[in-house]
């Protein structure tokens, strides 16, 4: 990797950042009067601007030290986060490969740079000769991998990304928002060996909680301290913080919910094998199936009248839907109004 500090952006470099109530005094305290806060109340404490007790339990759980990880308000915020911290706006660059999660090219475009999209082969792999001619230029400074690849559902392949890893000297990113749904480990193992490599995952898939919006970086200590100090000073409320820390003490119930979705996964993706108008069903290492289907936005269409909503992703593949693996229940009336229309 280059240099961190020709990496980063030169006035993110210089920032000294908020320094909250919190940050000032970090003890323990039985009267606080430094935050302007109400004394009445259960919500009226600011939160802990650095989620300590969920960094210790996510730490414990992927065998790192917290000073290797970063909380944000869902992964999208780590995303945006990524984009201000590396990428000069109107001036550099990122990379991804398409078809790929849509917040990338979101985030790129809001931070105004320019987003350099290789298409996926037709494995939905890396095509690593497309790739490495981007990697020299000096204005790139991040690379997205989202593997298991949303939309597509499959695992990049690892020497692919052990490739990019070596060869490129700016920042990595892979996005694991599925990881927990795929027979393979985290690249959080591998930090130690890639000083360049981010990963990031999610609450919002696996862990079942969407709504708390908490999503997590992994990375070597100096990046995680930059975007500490880049981050809005109290990012993640009390109440999530919360609820993350109970979904890390209750790993019971979380692996039995992974099971199941897992077993749904693979009876859904046997049932639609069977339908005449399903021409194509692409393997899947996440919590989603993407199919080719006759048809497919005309047969969306007639789902959403019968109250059933998948994704139409005919604009990034032509003819696909992408389902969610759901309950029994709801998989049941997803296949029932399919073979109709199939009828
Ligand atoms: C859903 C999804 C996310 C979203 O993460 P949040 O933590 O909910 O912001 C990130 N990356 C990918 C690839 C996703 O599919």
């Amino acid at each position: 990797m280059r240099n961190l500090k020709e990496l980063v952006r030169p006035n993110i470099l210089k920032l000294s950042p908020y320094s909250s109530a919190r940050d000032d005094f970090k003890g323990d305290a039985s009267i606080w009067l430094d935050a302007n806060e109400n004394p009445f109340g259960e919500l009226n404490r600011y939160p802990d601007p650095y989620q300590r007790e969920l960094k210790k339990i996510l730490a414990k759980y992927n065998d790192l030290k917290t000073t290797q990880l970063f909380v944000g308000n869902g992964s999208d915020e780590v995303i945006d986060l990524l984009f201000r911290l590396f990428v000069k706006p109107g001036a550099d660059k990122a990379l991804t490969f398409s078809p790929t999660y849509g917040m990338y090219r979101v985030s790129a475009d809001i931070n105004d740079a320019q987003l350099i999209e290789v298409p996926l082969n037709n494995e939905f792999q890396i095509d690593l000769n497309e790739t490495i001619p981007y990697l020299d230029d000096p204005n790139l400074k991040l690379i997205f991998i989202c593997s298991p690849n949303n939309p597509t559902g499959n695992l990049l392949r690892n020497e692919d990304i052990e490739e990019l890893l070596g060869r490129f000297d700016g920042i990595v990113v892979i996005d694991e928002a599925y990881i927990d749904f795929a027979d393979a480990p985290s690249w959080n193992k591998r930090l130690e060996e890639f000083d360049n490599l981010i990963v990031t995952q999610t609450f919002s898939k696996a862990r079942g909680l969407a709504a708390a919006r908490l999503g997590i970086a992994f990375a070597n200590p100096s990046i995680i301290e930059f975007l500490n100090k880049l981050k809005p000073p109290y990012n993640v409320s009390t109440l999530n913080q919360a609820a993350g820390y109970r979904s890390m003490k209750n790993q019971r119930e979380f692996e039995l919910q992974i099971e199941r979705i897992k077993l749904e996964r693979s009876k859904l993706i046997d049932e639609l094998k069977s339908i005449s108008i399903v021409k194509r069903i692409f393997p899947t290492d996440a919590n989603f199936t993407l199919v080719e289907i006759e048809n497919a936005t005309d047969i969306y269409l007639q789902l959403t009248q019968k109250g059933i909503v998948v994704r139409d992703r005919s604009k990034l593949i032509p003819n696909t839907l992408r389902i969610s693996i759901g309950t029994t229940t709801e998989n049941n009336l997803l296949l029932n109004e399919l073979k109709q229309l199939a009828s």
